[in-house]
């Protein structure tokens, strides 16, 4: 099997800009999952299926292409149309997690994300890659951070997209969608018991990306 890095843990604990550097660093490809659970809620949100219509929504899902880029820009793709950037809006973050707990759906994405495995040496960063997704990965780290930091880093990154919310109210969001995807039913955001814990409190991400990387190579 091809090499394998999973990362997982809650939103702002540093996971895609760490897996970045890491991909870069080995050569391997990135795999961002949470940008497919986003690219489904977008499109539910865009046509109008209300959240709460399970059924519609994983049929949907089932009817939906979703491909990530693996050049340098890293765009997203939904049904041949760019979402890169609406995938992040602060309407998207708000459904993602309700469509995230349904079976079906998780069911359709999990196939497309071992399919990029299959591609070559892989970093895939998020909630379930560990426990679900890559269960044999050579290496399992999940992160974490206080919940007041993740949010302040969430907060800037919103800021200089030029989305001007509240520190407080990104702190919200954020504790909503991390309570859902802890509580939820089918492959919640728990550390694997072979994952390597990693608090990004007060570190600087070289120094993360360091770490991870030694580990990887000890
Ligand atoms: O990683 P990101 O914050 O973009 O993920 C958005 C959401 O997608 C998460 O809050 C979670 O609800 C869902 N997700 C998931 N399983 C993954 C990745 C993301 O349930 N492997």
């Amino acid at each position: 099997k091809n090499l394998q890095i999973a990362i997982d843990g809650p939103a702002g604990a540093g996971k895609s800009t760490i897996a970045k550097a890491i991909a870069r660093q080995l050569g391997f490809f990135y795999v961002d999952t949470g940008a497919m659970y986003r690219a489904i809620a977008y499109k539910a949100l865009r046509l109008n299926i209300p959240l709460e219509q399970e059924e519609e929504i994983a049929v949907m899902a089932r009817q939906t292409e979703i491909a990530l880029e693996h050049s340098a820009a890293r765009r997203v793709f939904c049904d041949g149309l760019d979402v890169t950037e609406a995938i992040r809006s602060p309407e998207v973050s708000r459904s993602v997690s309700i469509i995230a707990a349904y079976p079906e759906v998780r069911e359709r994405l999990v196939e497309l994300q071992r399919q990029e495995a299959g591609q070559g040496g892989v970093v895939m960063d998020g909630r379930d890659i560990g426990t679900y997704v890559l269960p044999d990965a050579d290496l399992k780290v999940f992160l974490t951070a206080s919940s007041e930091e993740r949010a302040r880093r969430r907060w800037l990154e919103l800021q200089q997209a030029g989305k001007e919310l509240s520190l407080a109210e990104v702190h919200r969001d954020m504790d909503a969608r991390d309570h859902h995807d802890q509580q939820r039913a089918v492959f919640p955001l728990v550390p694997a018991s072979d994952a390597i814990l990693l608090d990004t409190t007060s570190l600087r991400i070289e120094e993360i990306v360091d770490r991870i990387l030694s580990l990887f190579n000890n």
